[in-house]
């Protein structure tokens, strides 16, 4: 098949015959007709199937009929993080280069001021992040009711976040007769319940998920203790590794990128960051940096990586093991493309033994070890991963604190985030740029009626996070009942920070 079958304008496919794309990928084939016919999609499809362009096409030949009005967007794109956001813009930019169209992004972290005057000259097109959208429309600046296409994009990724509640109000905001397409790489029951009320006799269109545990990326785990011997082994791993391109690393929470990075930068690795604090241009300098190649090594949390178009990597680190197994085949699944090959590493203290299991159950695999497991590293002998390279014993130069103290806190972190915060004024690790410490818990000023808890979006995961759960202390079995009730919590805007 080709794109000339699909039903585009001129404008449209001499855009994609420029991009240098011959061939429709399926989501792009079997979505890019439904929805210039009008038709509600709904698209199971993950990042990498080429399923930015199976909308973006259909909406630049809908486009170009009309003309948009000041303040009334006539398209609204809602994306769950800034750097996806920007990324259909620029999607925008390459296939709408013969289109005159005004694209004009709402995202968090930027300036009210330059968001506003695109929104007032007129856009055709609104990419957003549904807080910030919320917060224009609730200021009066912006009106939804001109809106004729809703893109609702990586809605799973939003019921992580929190978002579902807002995307609910913004659906009620937008014209009953828009057209609707929907993208969610997974279908938990709330995404299922959010199709059945806001698409219309959808097509569905579903693509193959990636073949996440390929033959061709080779997965190991390595042991390691946990403390400053962790980065040591890291490092170890790093000067080893024969056929090592580039390289992202994921931690799973900021303050071990941010520690990482600094310490990665220190022994004279060439390596960037990626995380939810960083403000919005140094992601995007970080992120560039690393496409470009003048860094091979980029240093992530998932939240922010997810989704990202990074190029192919060699490898694939994790220093932590990701406490949610799907993290992990998300993350290995950014090397290995294309049928070229790939190596994920992961490093595994005895702490992690039931992420690994997880894991595992969920890949429908055992890893193989790369050296000794965890229980078998002998109390005071150096790390074995680099083979007898560069050993050392614990407590090396550079310690911070007692690799005990690091197994405590690893301890809190499953499904931690609202509540075993290690004391101390370090809330902002786990919560949103603008969660400051001020505004934590009950006395927080309520946002549009509803009060803003911090973590209100890690509330929203019960799912992924009962395993974590420890057992209950205080009131324990004992919760009055009237305390057990269903209650609807809040949306946390503040989770777009936090990505
Ligand atoms: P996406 O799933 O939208 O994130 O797209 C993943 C990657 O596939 C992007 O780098 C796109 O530029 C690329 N892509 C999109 N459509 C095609 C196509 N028809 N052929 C080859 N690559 C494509």
């Amino acid at each position: 098949m080709t794109f000339n079958e699909l039903g585009l304008s001129e404008k449209v496919l001499s855009a994609v015959e420029a991009s240098g794309y011959t061939t429709p990928t399926p989501i792009q084939a079997q979505a890019i007709p439904q929805a210039l016919a009008g038709r509600d999609i709904l698209g199971i499809a993950q990042t990498g199937t080429g399923k930015t362009a199976a909308f973006v096409l259909p909406m630049l030949s809908r486009l170009e009929k009309g003309r948009a009005r000041a303040r009334m967007p006539r398209t609204l794109i809602l994306e769950p993080t800034r750097e996806l956001a920007a990324q259909v813009e620029e999607s925008f930019v390459r296939y709408g280069v013969n289109h005159k169209l005004n694209v004009a992004l709402l995202i968090g972290g930027v300036s009210f001021a330059d968001q506003e005057a695109k929104i007032t000259r007129g856009a055709d097109v609104l990419i957003a992040t549904p807080g910030r959208l919320l917060d224009f429309s609730e200021r009066g600046k912006l009106l939804l009711t001109g809106i004729e296409v809703l893109v609702i994009d990586e809605a799973d990724r939003m019921l992580d976040m929190g978002f579902i509640p807002d995307i609910e109000r913004i659906c009620k905001l937008v014209p009953f007769t828009r057209q609707t397409l929907f993208f969610s790489a997974t279908m938990p029951p709330e995404i299922t319940r959010l199709t059945e009320t806001f698409l219309q006799n959808p097509v569905r269109v579903e693509v193959a998920r990636a073949a996440t545990t390929a033959d061709n990326i080779t997965q190991r785990l390595v042991a390691t203790r946990g403390g400053p011997e962790k980065r040591e082994t890291l490092r170890q791993l790093l000067r080893s590794a024969d056929d090592l391109k580039n390289a992202i690393v994921f931690c799973n929470r900021k303050r071990d990128v941010v520690l990482l990075h600094k310490s990665l930068l220190k022994h004279g690795f060439p390596v960037g960051a990626l995380h939810g604090d960083m403000d919005q241009r140094a992601r995007m300098a970080s992120l560039e940096a690393f496409k470009t190649g003048d860094v091979d090594l980029l240093v992530c949390s998932d939240v922010a990586a997810r989704g990202l178009d990074i190029p192919d990597v060699s490898h694939i680190y994790n220093f932590d093991v990701p406490i949610h197994a799907e993290d992990y085949v998300h993350r290995i699944g950014r090397t290995g493309r294309a049928g070229r090959s790939g190596t994920a590493l992961t490093l595994v203290t005895r702490e992690d033994a039931k992420y690994v299991d997880a894991i595992e159950r969920l890949i429908g695999n055992k890893i193989e070890w790369q050296g000794p497991r965890p229980d078998e590293l002998a109390a005071g002998e150096a790390e074995p991963v680099a083979r007898g390279r560069g050993r050392r014993g614990p407590g090396g130069r550079g310690e911070r604190r007692p690799a005990r103290a690091e197994a405590a806190a690893r301890e809190q972190r499953p499904g931690s985030q609202q509540r075993s915060r290690p004391s101390g004024g370090r809330g902002s690790e786990d919560r949103g740029r603008d969660a400051r410490p001020q505004r934590d818990g009950a006395h927080q000023p309520r946002q549009h009626g509803r009060p803003a808890t911090p973590e209100r979006g890690e509330q929203r995961r019960p799912a992924r996070q009962e395993a974590h759960e420890p057992t209950p202390v205080g009131l324990g079995d004992h919760v009055p009942s009237f305390l057990l009730r269903p209650t609807r919590l809040p949306q946390s805007r503040r989770m777009e920070e936090e990505v």
